[in-house]
């Protein structure tokens, strides 16, 4: 048995040590050509850092996003190469999916470094863990779920993030969608209800004294 310290956790906050104000915005399921660039949009005149998630299989295809991620100032993460339900692939699969998503991301972006994992559906094993330790990540899950991806409304999601988040809370938002769910997805207005929300967002955090960044690194 291994002792519980040495066990890797799985991280849903991550309370600032200087005892900040840190709410730390993420984005899972991009690249994705039209939904990304507006993102990064809005998250450049707003001056906010922030954490993307990114599927492998898509970095590969959009490598010029992931170097403008890089360039400006936001910190590119691992979200597997397909997204599969890591809980059901065999111990190989995990380990190519997991290491080929940081291979492609270091291969659009040399400086990249790569520290962040979440498991697709927030599904985590012991092997998951195992393997995302190994690959030298750091597991991230989220605290505060505003459910964008199944489209409330822009107002229904800043609410719901504004009723649940504290300092320390990891937010989940998504600038694109799964493979799996790309064929009943319309391109237009994909994530426009995520950018909406992501416009409000940003201003009522700040006025609440949040101070918005990437993750920082696991000590
Ligand atoms: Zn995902």
């Amino acid at each position: 048995m291994n002792h519980p310290d040495r066990l890797p956790v799985v991280r849903s906050e991550y309370a600032d040590a200087n005892g900040n104000r840190c709410v730390y915005l993420t984005f899972d399921d991009g690249p994705n050509p039209y939904c990304t660039p507006d993102v990064l949009d809005v998250l450049a005149e707003r001056k906010i850092s922030a954490t993307f998630f990114v599927i492998g299989a898509y970095a590969a295809e959009q490598p010029d996003l992931i170097e403008r991620m890089i360039a400006d100032g936001h910190e590119v993460a691992n979200h597997t190469m397909t997204h599969p339900d890591l809980s059901r692939c065999e111990p190989a699969e995990v380990q190519s999916e997991i290491q080929g998503a940081s291979e492609v991301i270091r291969a659009a972006c040399p400086h990249a470094l790569v520290r962040h994992v979440r498991a697709p559906y927030g599904r985590w094993t012991a092997e998951v863990l195992a393997t995302a330790a190994k690959a030298g990540l750091s597991a991230v899950h989220w605290s505060v779920d505003p459910r964008d991806w199944s489209r409330p409304g822009a107002d229904a999601i800043v609410n719901a993030v504004m009723a649940s988040v504290r300092p320390g809370a990891i937010v989940l938002l998504h600038d694109g969608c799964p493979p799996s769910e790309l064929a009943q997805q319309t391109r237009a207005g994909l994530r426009e209800q995520t950018l909406a929300a992501l416009s409000q967002l940003i201003p009522a955090l700040q006025e609440r004294d949040f101070a918005l960044s990437p993750l920082p690194q696991l000590q």
